[in-house]
């Protein structure tokens, strides 16, 4: 099934650009949390609403962490000339209140550094994961989304410099897992302003899907709700005020596209500018935009 939130946050089945409301589910995150036990709850009946008469809104709104692989591509490990990678770092955390629903704007805070686009491939969980193996880590997974890891480069921890509000674009759509297909084997694509910078494969990853799952719970109790995102390929760039970024994930069969602004930018209230990883240079943009 391909779900959706929309509007106040209700749940609903999108099929060929309509939405199928789902039958006494509240949130994304009741859905889940009764999932385990209940399965998926009936789609109402009725003609359904036009993709085109909704609000789409982040797929899960509330999860209660979200975990984020670092250098989990050996091409952007080798694009950052950093020397570690997922297996030595493990995880880091980014807040949820940083989510961002769909067709909305990503506002960069500062005017004095650095933002990049990382486009990923992210899971939900549906069965609550505590030191779970590899073999059964993919039955804690209800499904799958598009996940834009928007960062500013520089010396700070990742967990500030990833969890500025809005900096976590998420959806447009949550596919359930029996339907997304093989997780290691999604072809992404990620464009700015019209500009193809990532193109990969998810049977690249450092650590695959299953390796990660079963990590995080050694570490965390995994959640219903739960969000784990997978890592970035090569060819992360800077953004600019007026970019679009545009997230294409198979298996999802909706693309996730956000705006990017500067509103309310100030100067940087850190100094790690000139420190930390040092991403790839800008490239030049084209004029005719
Ligand atoms: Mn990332």
């Amino acid at each position: 099934m391909r779900l959706v939130s929309y509007d106040d946050g209700r749940v609903g089945c999108l099929r060929d650009d309509r939405v199928y409301p789902l039958t006494g589910v509240p949130t994304m995150r009741a859905l889940l949390e009764n999932w385990a036990g209940a399965g998926l709850p009936a789609i109402e009946d009725g003609p359904g609403i036009p993709l085109a008469d909704i609000r789409l809104r982040v797929p899960v709104a509330d999860p209660s962490k979200i975990i984020a692989a670092p250098v989990n591509y050996r091409d952007h490990q080798a694009e950052m000339s950093v020397d570690s990678q997922v297996g030595a770092l493990g995880f880091f955390l980014k807040a949820p209140s940083s989510l961002l629903d769909p067709d909305g704007t990503v506002q960069l805070p500062y005017h004095d550094r650095r933002f990049d686009q990382e486009g990923e491939l992210a899971l939900v969980i549906g069965r609550t994961a505590r030191r779970v193996s590899e073999r059964e880590a993919l039955d804690h997974v209800f499904g799958y989304t598009g996940l834009l890891d928007i960062t500013m480069r520089g010396g700070e921890d990742r967990s500030t410099r990833k969890s500025f509000e809005t900096f976590t674009p998420m959806g447009p759509v949550l596919v359930t897992a029996d339907e997304f297909g093989d997780p290691e084997n999604v072809e992404l694509r990620c464009w700015v302003d019209g500009e193809l910078r990532q193109k990969a494969n998810t049977r690249d990853l450092i650590w695959g899907v299953a390796q990660l799952v079963a990590y995080a719970s050694t570490v965390t109790t995994l959640y219903p709700g739960d969000v784990i995102t997978t890592g970035t390929p090569a060819g992360v760039g800077p953004l600019r005020a007026g970019d679009t970024i545009r997230l294409e994930l198979s298996g999802l069969g909706a693309d996730l596209a956000v705006l990017v602004a500067d509103d309310e930018a100030t100067a940087s209230a850190t100094s790690g500018r000139d420190s930390g990883p040092v991403p790839p240079p800008a490239r030049p943009r084209r004029t005719d935009r």
